[in-house]
């Protein structure tokens, strides 16, 4: 019998009960609020999942795909960021069988388990592919401090100043008027 190819479900679930051995492929799309993720995320989560069962051992290879949308930490403006994370887990009923594997990507779950759900899992992934520093671009130049003005869309109008960063920045470009 062939396995099931590219299985589109909307809930991130794989029936294992009665899975046949050997490698089985799944993809779910879901709406980023049906698996708890915040307002940062609009768009539809996109998940290819691999599982190879090799007698009671389950081994999920799984490939997600979502964007969301920050405020850059520097000039606040809202941006959309393509997030590509990818995780693995080994699903075992037996805690001897988790000793040997990467803690992070074991599981043990109980025999007989006729479902896996992977939405906490993949919340989790997402999440922690947010990277802590939000930027819209590497070199964003943010707000001026005094004005306010988004440095990106040009010069403001403040004076610069001695000990202004801006003036170093100047006075590299233009060696001659010092
Ligand atoms: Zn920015
Ligand atoms: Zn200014």
């Amino acid at each position: 019998m062939e396995p099931h190819l590219s299985v589109w479900q909307e809930t991130m679930r794989i029936q294992i009960g009665s899975l046949s051995e050997g490698t089985h492929q799944y993809h779910f799309e879901a709406d980023a609020a049906d698996i708890s993720l915040g307002e940062e995320f609009r768009k539809p989560v996109a998940v290819d999942a691999t599982l190879d069962k090799t007698g009671k051992q389950l081994f999920l290879r799984v490939q997600v795909r979502t964007t969301g949308v920050f405020s850059c930490d520097r000039c606040t403006v809202p941006f959309e960021l393509a997030l590509t994370p990818e995780y693995r887990m080994h699903y075992v009923t037996d805690e001897t069988d988790a000793e040997s594997l990467d803690p992070s990507e074991v599981q043990v779950v109980p025999a007989g388990l006729p479902i896996i759900d992977l939405s906490d899992d993949v919340r989790q992934t997402v999440l922690l592919a947010v990277p802590l520093k939000l930027l819209c671009r590497r070199d964003c130049r943010g707000l001026c401090p005094r004005c306010g003005k988004d440095l990106n869309t040009g010069p403001c109008s403040c004076p610069v100043e001695e000990g202004d960063g801006r003036w170093d920045q100047l006075r590299a470009l233009r060696p001659g008027e010092n």
